[in-house]
């Protein structure tokens, strides 16, 4: 088997925008979870979770990051590229990831109730995919968790 060769070089950097990007989400009263696409060391596409602002159910933060990445790169396939996202992946978006073919996911916090990558069963790992996507989670895990927290405390405390 060929060794893979994943360049982690970039994963704090690509994560702490992505926290950026959850921020302004949560400044807009949505639930802050924020992602980031990148190809060839670039940023290609950003977004937030937005779905009140859109009234739209796919407003994932990944959904909005891919979409911009696909539009700006002019390819409803995005290969080679790393998509970086502060919460575990929902089922949703999971499959998204696959239809883009991006190679590499990373994560921050886990999500139990509905992440698909490692909390809810292991949706990458499934034989019936014709595309791997590597994954890795628990980057900036504790700050990506937090600020989704602190989040729910204000709201809960507003009432
Ligand atoms: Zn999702």
């Amino acid at each position: 088997m060929r060794a893979q060769v994943i360049d982690r070089s970039g994963d704090q950097q690509f994560m702490r925008l992505a926290l950026a990007l959850a921020a302004e989400g949560a400044a807009m009263g949505e639930v802050p979870v924020g992602a980031v696409l990148v190809q060839h060391g670039q940023v290609i596409g950003q977004g937030f979770n937005r779905p009140i602002s859109d009234s739209d159910p796919s407003a994932h933060a990944e959904m909005v990051a891919i979409r911009a990445a696909a539009r700006a790169a002019s390819n409803y396939r995005l290969p080679g590229s790393t998509l970086y996202v502060t919460l575990e992946p929902c089922s949703m978006c999971a499959g998204l990831i696959v239809h883009s073919r991006i190679a590499r996911v990373v994560y921050g916090a886990l999500e139990p109730k509905a992440g698909v990558v490692q909390s809810q069963g292991q949706f990458f790992t499934q034989g019936f995919l014709n595309h791997r996507v590597l994954y890795e989670g628990g980057v900036l895990a504790q700050e990506c968790g937090q600020i989704l927290s602190e989040f729910f405390m204000a709201r809960r405390a507003r009432g």
